[in-house]
């Protein structure tokens, strides 16, 4: 029995988390227009209730190959005050920037407004000063948030210890908050906790989808790296990699949150990043028959589910299939008469853009022509 338990919990271990072969750093193509940033944005040091130096963090986040991280102590809770007097809250910046020396990777000044519901918790980053955000007001810290031009984003509303059911709720304080721009975004995956109300809330109110690790302890540990598997972050679509170019593509809501294999955005951002993680390598009719072999690369470092909405029935799968990160595999299309070019649709199920719906997307190719006989 425990023997049967071990191998059922590999098995669920392995559908969560990408294979072993895509490596460590990892990776989303850039779409047209924008360079695709990988973005943490909510992280802790032992400058608040985290268990590591700052310096950690910057590690971490070198090794898992990221773009951009903000490490946003919570501004009222200090549990490690009496080890760490912290009188400047840029401290945990400072130790980071240090760190990352000529490394390229932007840190952003970032703190957690850390309050009781409503309006929860919220993270303001590209801050100038985080010490001037030491004030009593909940909604006069957002205002100087906004003063020094933050962007602002609610964090894990779906938390259970402020929303005991577990389904993000929006307060009149939030309506206000967001009325009056005070807010711009909201996290629909915080750690391991993913939220469908939280999506709702986005479309509803046109704020920036975010996902991130809320990390307190150890990436690796917390996510199982050593198993393939990977921080909850953001990819940020800029038109530049440095702190501008990101805050700009946050503000105009170019986001998609990664949530182990899930993506979580709106279509005019998923659709690119997964029809660019799909590229065909090679495409011909296989021997003298009229079966079609599409082999595709999927070059993101998440896999990626599809169900076949091409019109089309395959030879060597039923109607969904698996594209693992890192790998090639190879789809048998039975297009009953031979063609020279082909748009195969598919159903992204590994991906939403609303609660329960998934977007379409096309892989397209040419056909190399081989003989029929
Ligand atoms: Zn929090
Ligand atoms: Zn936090």
């Amino acid at each position: 029995m425990i023997f049967l338990f071990f191998i059922l919990s590999v098995a669920c271990f392995s559908q969560e988390n990408h294979s072993h072969g895509v490596g460590r750093k990892l990776k989303f193509p850039d779409i047209p227009g924008y360079k695709t940033m990988k973005c943490d944005f909510h992280q802790h040091t032992a400058f608040s209730d985290g268990s590591v130096w700052p310096d950690i963090r910057v590690m971490e986040a070198l090794m898992d190959g990221l773009d951009a991280i903000s490490l946003t102590e919570h501004l009222e809770y200090q549990p490690h005050k009496e080890d760490i007097p912290h009188p400047d809250r840029n401290r945990s910046y400072d130790i980071a920037i240090k760190e990352a020396g000529d490394h390229d990777l932007v840190i952003v000044k970032g703190s957690e407004i850390t309050r009781k519901m409503p309006p929860g918790h919220n993270n303001a980053i590209f801050l100038s000063d985080p010490n001037k955000l030491l004030v009593d007001d909940s909604i006069q810290v957002f205002r100087e948030a906004k003063k020094q031009g933050a962007f602002t984003f609610w964090n894990h509303p779906a938390w259970a210890p402020q929303r005991k059911d577990g389904i993000a709720t929006l307060t009149d304080i939030h309506r206000m908050l967001i009325k009056e721009k005070l807010i711009d975004g909201i996290e629909v995956v915080s750690d391991q906790m993913y939220s469908d109300e939280a999506l709702q809330i986005a479309l509803d109110n046109n704020l920036t989808i975010m996902g991130n690790s809320d990390i307190h302890k150890l990436i690796d540990w917390d996510f199982k790296v050593a198993d393939g598997g990977h921080r909850t972050f953001t990819l940020v679509f800029a038109k530049e990699k440095n702190a501008g170019s990101i805050k700009e593509g946050l503000m105009n809501r170019r986001t998609v949150a990664v949530y182990r294999n899930l993506l979580v955005g709106r279509d005019e951002f998923l659709v690119p990043v997964l029809e660019n993680s799909l590229k065909v390598t090679s495409a011909k009719y296989i021997g003298k028959y009229d079966v079609l072999g599409v082999e595709v690369e999927n070059v993101s470092s998440v896999d990626i589910t599809l169900q076949n909405q091409t019109g089309y029935t395959f030879h060597n799968n039923n109607e969904i299939i698996l594209l693992k990160a890192g790998e090639k595999t190879t789809i048998e299309v039975k297009t009953i008469e031979r063609k020279t070019e082909v748009s195969l649709k598919f159903l992204a199920l590994s991906a939403v853009n609303a609660p329960n719906k998934h977007p379409s997307i096309t892989i397209k190719t040419k056909i190399e022509a081989t003989p029929q006989q």
